[in-house]
């Protein structure tokens, strides 16, 4: 198995609320941290693991290099947005090689694209494309926030989506707190449907602000 697939695989539901946030956004995207900041946060609070995942960019990358900081491993990560037929979803790569050529032409070339909601709405990115390249990078293919996916047969199109490779979904995510998020589904049925199709379990915070432990 590889190795952060294991590492991932390893971490439970209480990690993701006390030691580790595989979903954090900085200043190159709309969060307000620099990459530097969020790795001083990290290691204050003592945080195992960590992943920037700014939206479809991985400049983070080019300041802070995916590794070791004191107790703290920055796992490379990117979240893309995408569609998948009439579903606009946001997929999620983990240890990607950030220096692969074509997971750096996917991402956006301007700032509105890694800034702004209704810019990004207008993606041509297709799911399959996404998690094919996110795969050939090395990485791992995982479904942000799944429970906000508005299908009456989530688990169909779950499916469907492993199909294009997908390997995981963002079960642990604090949809309660989030704003402009709306939720269809629940954590259990997600975490039901992940055990059902042998999906990874995920989890994140989707951090924008400065607290990392945001919830
Ligand atoms: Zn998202
Ligand atoms: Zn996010």
């Amino acid at each position: 198995m590889n190795e952060l697939i294991r590492k991932i695989t390893n971490l439970k539901k209480s990690d993701y609320y006390d030691n580790a946030n595989l979903h954090i956004h900085t200043n190159l995207s709309d969060g307000t941290l620099t990459p530097q900041q969020v790795i001083e946060k990290a290691k204050e609070l003592n945080l195992k693991y960590i992943s920037i995942t700014d939206h479809n960019t991985i400049e983070a990358y080019d300041i802070v290099k995916p590794g070791i900081y004191g107790n703290t491993e920055l796992i490379s990560g990117v979240e893309f947005d995408c569609w998948y037929k009439t579903n606009f979803i946001h997929i999620i790569g983990y240890g990607i090689n950030i220096n692969d050529k074509n997971l750096n032409k996917l991402c956006a070339k301007d700032k509105a694209r890694k800034t702004m909601d209704l810019v990004r709405l207008f993606s041509a990115r297709r799911s399959s494309k996404a998690i094919k390249c996110i795969k050939e990078a090395g990485g791992i293919a995982v479904l942000a926030h799944p429970a906000c996916c508005w299908t009456f047969n989530l688990k169909n199109m779950l499916s469907e989506l492993k199909s294009q490779g997908l390997d995981g979904l963002e079960v642990y995510y604090p949809y309660k707190s989030h704003r402009k998020i709306v939720r269809f589904h629940s954590t259990k049925a997600i975490e039901e449907i992940a055990a059902d199709l042998n999906l990874i379990k995920t989890g994140g915070a989707d951090s924008h602000g400065t607290n990392l432990k945001d919830r």
